[in-house]
């Protein structure tokens, strides 16, 4: 009989693993299970007024390097060529981006010439900070924050605007708390390999060997600086789906995990509720912090070592306005916590994506809230009101970007612990992780947002990993 894999969560992590599963020459019998009645986890558009598409979690994903090239390649098997929306390189969301500082936009520095110039709020042109990163020695430490790495590379403007910033966009996080080493991994190879940052990325760039397509030679070609999905990128999860059940692979929604064990003979009994399944091989796409709530006594060293993997929340504030216009035009900005401890940026989703304005088309902005002011709120215990939440996003699009008018349309989500925190040493949680699995030689493989990147491509991709390894037998992490 052949082997049963279950697959924990339906996130777009999830999905992914479950995809390469049911592609094997010789594909195991796959159960992908989902605890809530929707699949694509925080991927989730919804349509709005007129057909507008309001986007509550990512909104963009980009097409660059090995790992943008295998979701554009994903999206090509799964025939949606035609439904790409794509940023094209000379378009001014590719080119734009700004940080609000000292009450005002001001636009990051593009291009080399960019370089020399006097770039508000930059006290001198960034020519120095990048000459400082050419002359700095290399680190010592194993990680080090975010924060400080960019101190000491680039200057105290550079790590405390920029980067701060930055943490802000990607990860909704801290960058004094965020590890170098895990968040942007280029960055800490590039210092390592070749000293500095901005020689390794010069002489890395390009390297290593990617998947070819009509699509991604498309992407290439155009420079895309990233793309959505005429629906929303809903549409992706959900094109997955129909995928996997044409495939036999058994989907079940609304079933909670709520338990694994390990039976005698080295397989796993999955409790859902009322009912269970057996499986040869767990591949685990829920949280970290999900999964160690899950896992049997005689896994406490993982589970352990998996709760320590904090996430953050973020509240998202979709805006429509009828007959306004932006000061600029651009992908977005970015809010440094010295300017705002609560509002993480705003993003110009009309600009990137007019085709989603719907009919009339209305100006679609997206406030993204967090930060240590909604950490300090949680903590407290304070009710998170939708006004409230309303009415903070309402008052940063009104003093950030002047939208005065009250906004035709609003959607107030409070997403809660949707971005894993990658903080000061975790790599040694990982290494920790994956040395218990290889030991024990349990059959479990991880996946998801949690371990070694949050964006939609690197979640696809640990999903694709994850199925290698189980295809390949090798009961590790
Ligand atoms: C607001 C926001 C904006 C973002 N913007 C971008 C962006 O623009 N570009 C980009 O690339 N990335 C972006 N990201 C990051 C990216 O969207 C996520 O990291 C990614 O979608 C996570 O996918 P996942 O499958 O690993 O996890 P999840 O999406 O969290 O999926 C996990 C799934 O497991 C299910 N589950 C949980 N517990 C159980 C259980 N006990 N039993 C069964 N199922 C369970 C959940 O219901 C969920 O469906 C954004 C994220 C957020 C939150």
């Amino acid at each position: 009989m052949g082997r049963t894999v279950v697959v924990l969560g339906g996130g777009i992590s999830g999905l992914a693993a479950s995809y390469h599963l049911s592609r094997a020459p010789c594909p195991p019998k796959v159960v992908l299970v989902e605890g809530s009645e929707r699949l694509g986890g925080w991927i989730r558009s919804v349509r709005g007024p007129g057909d507008a598409i309001f986007e509550l979690g990512p909104r963009g994903i980009r097409p660059a390097g090995a790992l943008g090239a295998r979701t554009l390649l994903l999206v090509s098997e799964l025939g949606l060529d035609s439904e790409v929306l794509p940023v094209r390189g000379d378009h001014p969301a590719a080119q734009n981006r700004f940080l609000y500082v000292g009450g005002a936009l001001h636009a990051l520095p593009s291009g080399l010439r960019g370089l020399f110039r006097p770039s508000p709020p930059f006290s001198k042109p960034l020519f120095w900070a990048g000459l400082k990163e050419l002359t700095t020695p290399r680190g010592k430490d194993p990680d080090e924050t975010v924060h400080s790495f960019a101190q000491r590379r680039l200057g105290p403007e550079v790590a405390s605007l920029a980067m701060d910033s930055l943490c802000r966009g990607v990860f909704a996080g801290n960058s004094r708390e965020l590890s170098i080493r895990s968040c942007f991994p280029s960055l800490f190879q590039a210092e390592q390999t070749h000293r500095s940052v901005l020689l390794g990325l010069l002489l890395g760039a390009g390297r290593g060997p990617q998947v070819d397509s009509a699509l991604i030679r498309r992407a290439r070609a155009e420079r895309w600086s990233q793309w959505s999905l005429r629906g929303g990128l809903e549409t992706l999860p959900q094109a997955l789906n129909t995928h996997l059940t044409s495939r036999g692979v058994r989907v079940l929604r609304g079933q909670p995990v709520c338990g694994l064990s390990l039976q005698a003979e080295g397989h796993w009994k999955v409790s859902l509720g009322d009912s269970s399944l057996e499986a040869d091989h767990v591949v685990s796409a829920v949280p970290a912090s999900v999964l160690s709530r899950l896992l049997p006594a005689q896994a406490a060293p993982l589970a352990r070592a998996l709760s320590t993997i904090p996430a953050v929340s973020v509240a998202v504030v979709n805006l429509q306005y009828q007959g306004a216009r932006l000061p600029v035009q651009g992908f977005g900005h970015l809010v440094p916590s010295s300017e705002d401890p609560g509002v993480l940026g705003i993003v110009y989703d009309s600009v990137a994506f007019p085709e989603q304005d719907g009919s009339p088309p209305g100006l679609r902005v997206t406030v993204m809230l967090g930060g240590s002011w909604l950490q300090t709120l949680e903590a407290r215990g304070s009710v998170l009101s939708q006004e409230l939440l309303r009415q903070q996003a309402q008052h940063a699009a009104a003093t950030q970007l002047g939208l005065k008018e009250p906004p035709s349309h609003c959607l107030v989500h409070l997403h809660k612990n949707c971005i894993p925190q990658y903080t000061l040493g975790h790599w040694q949680k990982l290494e920790a992780a994956t040395q218990f699995l290889a030991s024990r030689r349990l059959p479990l493989t991880l996946a998801g947002a949690s371990y070694e990147g949050v964006a939609v491509n690197d979640c696809i991709e640990s999903g694709r990993q994850a199925a290698a390894r189980v295809l390949g037998s090798e009961p590790n992490g």
